[in-house]
């Protein structure tokens, strides 16, 4: 318990509702490795990567959508265009026989940029549980 929480909060950061460095990224005032895009979403390869292929998918228009706990019935639609744009990345990047989907959500889910985001991992074994 004490390491975990250690971690989450290392990590953590507060839903202040404030802009994230992702409106940046998809203003592309950030440079970013852009690995899909299209109207609505956008997938680039992840900073700090945890796998040979780690690519974040998030929805350009946040629309209160800090976290995946602030859904609401208004975002039935751009939630599926996200996990569905994450099956194209893992066929883009040719895992598509293994790789996994992650949701980090809040303080204790390690949630580090309140931007609704999903990790696309793959490129190696997977471990499970995840920490
Ligand atoms: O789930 P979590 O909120 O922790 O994920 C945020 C992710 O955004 C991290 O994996 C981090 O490496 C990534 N990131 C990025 N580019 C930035 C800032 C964060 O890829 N400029």
């Amino acid at each position: 318990r004490a390491s975990h929480n250690e971690e989450a909060a290392a990590k953590a950061a507060a839903d202040t509702g404030a802009p994230t460095i992702f409106d940046k990224i998809i203003a592309k005032e950030i440079p970013s490795d852009t690995v899909y895009e299209d109207d609505n979403v956008l997938a680039f390869r992840d900073i700090n990567p945890q796998a040979p292929v780690h690519v974040l998918v998030i929805p350009k228009f946040r629309d209160g959508l800090t976290s995946l706990g602030k859904a609401e019935p208004k975002h039935v639609e751009i939630l599926g265009q996200l996990l569905y744009v994450s099956k194209i990345v893992a066929e883009k990047e040719g895992i598509l026989d293994g790789f996994r989907v992650v949701i980090n959500n809040g303080a204790e889910g390690c949630q580090s940029v309140y931007h609704l985001h999903l990790h696309v991992l793959g490129g190696r074994q997977m471990k499970w549980p995840p920490g």
